[in-house]
């Protein structure tokens, strides 16, 4: 699903985010990717999501070249992509079911089909009953289970997290992380960047970790 071929990625200003980096994370897989501040956890993401290209190397996405994909064509990657972040992003003043609508309205779905989808991806993160909330009415757990529904409510192939639990207490941050296995285990393939190295080791998933842009290790952390 994801292939880095030596990649390195050096911003105009001289900055070098990674360097040599060679992972393949394949179809169906679920891993998590770690490093200290500044490792170059971003902007691995941003390569995948087609929002930064490669300086040198190749990053295969669903077997698309990233380095190569046309402007034109970057809508259709990202289709494919959840993507779930620590602020979740949600617009304030809309409803939750709303929210969680928006990639679907976007990609022209029809009401009825809406409708059944938003209805199943809420019952999914277990808010089935809040459709109607506003998120201000809504925890901080919430709030971010309402991020990941509107992430998959489109199914895509890939789900992408930067900091899904940042901001929650390690309760909570457990039953985000179940939640990614249960889309993990209908066969999505799920990558999670983090630094809470103590919810990593509970898990013992794979583990990309970065070191100022060098790949450290891809083995779970024991
Ligand atoms: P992390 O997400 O692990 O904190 P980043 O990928 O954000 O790491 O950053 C890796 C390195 O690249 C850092 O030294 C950072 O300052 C630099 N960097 C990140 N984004 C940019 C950018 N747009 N322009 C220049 N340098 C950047
Ligand atoms: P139907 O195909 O009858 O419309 P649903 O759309 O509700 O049924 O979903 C079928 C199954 O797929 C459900 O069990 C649901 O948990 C699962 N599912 C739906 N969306 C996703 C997703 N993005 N990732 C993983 N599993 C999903």
């Amino acid at each position: 699903m994801i292939r880095f071929e030596q990649v390195s990625k050096i911003y105009p200003g001289g900055q070098t985010a990674l360097e040599n980096v060679d992972f393949h994370l394949q179809r169906g897989e679920m891993a998590f990717l770690t490093g200290h501040s500044g490792a170059g956890k971003s902007t691995l993401l941003k390569l995948i999501t087609a929002i930064e290209k490669p300086t040198m190397g190749k990053v295969l996405v669903n077997d698309h070249d990233i380095g190569t994909l046309s402007r034109s064509a970057v809508p259709y990657l990202r289709r494919n992509i959840g993507i779930i972040f620590q602020d979740h992003n949600l617009l304030m003043d809309r409803s939750v079911y709303d929210n969680v609508a928006l990639p679907l309205l976007i990609e022209g779905f029809h009401d009825r089909e809406i409708n059944k989808r938003v209805e199943a991806a809420l019952e999914m993160v277990g808010l089935g009953d809040k459709t109607n909330f506003a998120p201000m009415q809504l925890s901080g757990g919430e709030q971010q289970r309402v991020g990941i529904a509107r992430a998959v409510v489109a199914r895509p192939p890939l789900l992408l997290a930067d900091e899904p639990t940042g901001n929650l207490d390690p309760k909570l941050s457990m039953e985000i992380l179940r939640l990614f296995e249960t889309f993990n285990r209908a066969g999505t393939t799920v990558l999670i960047a983090t630094h809470d190295l103590g919810l990593i080791a509970r898990m013992r998933y794979r583990t990309l970790t970065l070191g100022q842009g060098r790949l450290l290790s891809t083995e779970a952390v024991a």
